[in-house]
């Protein structure tokens, strides 16, 4: 089985993109780095979920540094862009880009990450980031459109009988603001 750097941003999207690979026969190595995630308490809630679930089902995984200030830095002037805006495409590219530098680290081919499960997510545009650090990074970008074959929804099955957390909305404080 081949190692694969899986960034994810909780337990809920994660849950099918580890099975799907596994099934693939990959061995997904869990990457949380979410530096996006307001307040700190949901980010730890989110975090320590992800991290249960892959004790569980005995995955590796690991957590990177919470830099809400780059984050911050980054998407300064964007702050009032829809979902699936411009602020989202550099959201993506900073979190896919420490995704990779990860796994050229620790000498792993490929990455990936669960954020294509979601609906609510431009699978294009995850596509266009994730391609642009593979060129840069020099890791292969694993072009999983997870939410293909019922994966949103097997992943809210497996979510539901874990009891697993589920939160309302995409994770920064502006997706807040979207949804009052
Ligand atoms: S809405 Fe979601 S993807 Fe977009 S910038 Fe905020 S946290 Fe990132």
């Amino acid at each position: 089985m081949k190692k694969i750097v899986l960034h994810a941003c909780c337990a809920p999207c994660a849950s099918y993109p580890i099975k799907k690979l596994i099934l693939d026969n990959y061995k997904p190595v869990v990457f949380f780095y979410n530096p996006n995630i307001f307040p700190y308490k949901e980010y730890k809630i989110r975090k320590d979920e992800l991290k249960l679930y892959c004790q569980k089902n005995d995955i590796e995984f690991y957590e990177d540094d919470y830099n809400i200030k780059e984050f911050y830095r980054l998407t300064k002037g964007f702050e009032a862009e829809p979902e699936k805006g411009a602020r989202c495409a550099i959201c993506f590219n900073l979190r896919l880009k420490r995704t990779a530098e990860f796994a050229l680290k620790n000498n792993i081919e490929y990455f990936t990450t669960t954020l294509s499960v979601s609906p609510h997510k431009d699978f294009n545009m995850i596509l266009e980031q994730g391609k642009i650090i593979e060129n840069e990074i020099g890791i292969k970008f694993l072009e999983y459109n997870f939410k293909k074959q019922d994966g949103f929804k097997i992943s809210r099955q497996i979510a539901k009988e874990n009891n697993m957390y589920f939160q309302q909305y995409c994770g920064c404080e502006f997706s807040i603001r979207r949804n009052k």
